[in-house]
């Protein structure tokens, strides 16, 4: 790995106390309450006052409201989202491999789902799947992907082992962009739901668009790296996406400072400490290009 991120001989985590390695432990950001505008508003129990109807005119599914051109109702994405969220993997696996909530199912070879260890402490999540991860249905498997397995082994990690990957949109947004907003947000209950159901100690957002659709925010990686932030109340941290880190390999010694940051989280995590201390990369005097 770390001929791979420039970093060679040797990516070995060092022990507690070892300056080089970044300051004392991590402190647990105060839960910034998430902006509603990232989640599915849950309108189950919205209904006001209602107008007697002797004959109720007849819904549409907000699959056939897309397919007469109209958006489709707040209520109905509110009753998809209590459907969802209710779900086992197998009913959540079948439901994200038959959607077809948003555009970007019409282009897709694959959904891909996520893979791992589904009771892993660990939570990788990127952004979509690329070209590679469309055709084979498994997130990461490209040049990124492979950059992102060989950096798991450095934290005691592999694939399928206490870690879970996943992205925000489980379909191929087309040419590699980035995820629309509302693509983003027609997929956010299924990676809620996987959440819930894997319940990870400690989330790792990789990328910006990771870290904007998880906290709702648009900040830069580098203003949110070094910090524990939370998601709907489990710790997650930011570091860049692998994809980003191959384009830029000045901030691979950021991303591997990351990594130890996020072992000393997840050790603080497993040992339960009340309130770990720890300082910003830019008190120590790192700079924080923008991502
Ligand atoms: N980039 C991502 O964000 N996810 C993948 O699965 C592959 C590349």
């Amino acid at each position: 790995m770390l001929e791979e991120m420039g970093l060679t001989p040797v990516w070995r985590l060092r022990k507690p106390g070892d300056e080089s390695a970044g300051e004392s432990a991590p402190s647990i950001e105060p839960q910034p309450g998430r902006a509603p505008s990232a989640v599915a508003p849950d309108l189950t129990s919205v209904a006001g006052p209602q107008p007697r109807a002797t004959v109720p005119p007849p819904r549409m599914t907000g699959r056939e409201q897309r397919a007469a051109g109209e958006e489709p109702s707040l209520l109905e994405s509110g009753e998809r989202r209590a459907a969802i969220m209710a779900m086992g993997w197998a009913e959540l696996k079948a439901r994200v491999a038959s959607c077809v909530d948003c555009p970007l199912h019409e282009k897709r070879t694959n959904t891909v789902f996520g893979v791992g260890d589904e009771r892993a402490d660990w939570m990788f999540v990127g952004e979509g799947p690329g070209a590679e991860e469309d055709a084979k249905g498994e997130p990461f498997v490209g040049q990124a992907g492979r950059l992102l397995d060989n950096m798991l082994p450095a934290i005691g990690l592999k694939r399928g082992r206490n870690a879970y990957i996943c992205n925000v949109v489980k379909c191929r947004p087309p040419g590699n962009r980035n995820p629309e907003p509302g693509e983003a947000l027609q997929c956010e209950p299924y990676l809620h739901r996987q959440i819930e159901l894997i319940r990870p100690k400690l989330i790792v957002a990789l990328g910006k668009v990771a870290a904007a659709n998880l906290l709702a925010t648009e900040a830069s990686v580098a203003s949110m790296r070094g910090r524990v932030h939370q998601y709907r109340g489990t710790p997650l941290i930011v570091t860049y996406h692998p994809a980003y880190l191959l384009r830029n390999l000045s901030d691979k010694a950021k991303a591997w400072e990351d990594l130890c940051f996020a072992v000393r989280v997840m050790r603080d995590l497993q040992e339960g400490a009340a309130a770990p201390t720890y300082r910003e990369p830019r008190d120590r005097g790192i700079a924080t290009g923008e991502s």
